[in-house]
């Protein structure tokens, strides 16, 4: 089964409902079948909290989605690399990147740009110091009702566009009509994924 972008976006948002609706149908048993047929019909970038795992989230199952999970779904070279293999092996049409409410990485970045908390660690800094930037100009907007969430947009929004240019192969892709790459939020606190319409042409 082959699906295109739209198809494999319907495929997730029916996966999210009946995530929500407590209604899982995803054998997430081991499946001999699942070690010979990896087809991936999505790739997903998203964070590693623990509450926000792409395959319990869009109920699917085993080889049904690439994951790269990276703590603030952060475009680095690797996570690049991650999405240029789905995409080049298995001809995935749709790139997902997907923030969350409550991220401990964007509450990171921010505690380090508003009180000058430093990360623990230079390895951790070069995580939060990707998100700072993008962030900086979301946090210092005045009357935002919640300005972690709209922090935690805006670097979802930025990664999507470093996928979309950072990548010849994934450029060109997209270009052609044969690979999208939009963004999505999972909102802890219901369950829900919505997915960033203004990112999806059509
Ligand atoms: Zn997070």
């Amino acid at each position: 089964m082959t699906l295109d972008a739209a198809e494999a976006i319907q495929r997730l948002r029916d996966g999210n409902r009946r995530f929500v609706e407590q209604a899982p149908e995803a054998r997430t048993r081991w499946d001999p079948a699942a070690a010979t047929d990896a087809r991936p019909f999505a790739a997903v970038l998203c964070c590693s909290d623990g509450r926000a795992p792409a395959e319990f989230v869009f109920d699917v199952g085993l080889g049904d989605l690439f994951v790269i999970r990276v703590a603030g779904n952060i475009v680095a070279p690797s996570q690049v690399g991650s999405i240029e293999f789905a995409v080049d092996a298995f001809g995935v049409p749709l790139v997902v990147v997907m923030g969350h409410t409550r991220c401990g990485a964007i509450a990171a970045a921010a505690r380090h740009l508003q009180d000058g908390l430093a990360p623990p660690t230079d390895n951790v800094l070069r995580i939060t110091s990707r998100i700072g930037p993008i962030i900086a100009p979301v946090l210092a907007t005045v009357g935002l009702a919640d300005p972690l969430r709209a922090a935690m947009r805006a670097n979802v929004l930025a990664s999507v566009a470093q996928l979309s240019h950072g990548s010849k192969l994934i450029e060109e892709l997209v270009q052609a009509g044969r690979l999208r790459v939009v963004g999505a939020e999972y909102e802890l606190e219901s369950g829900r994924v919505r997915f960033l319409e203004h990112e999806e042409p059509g």
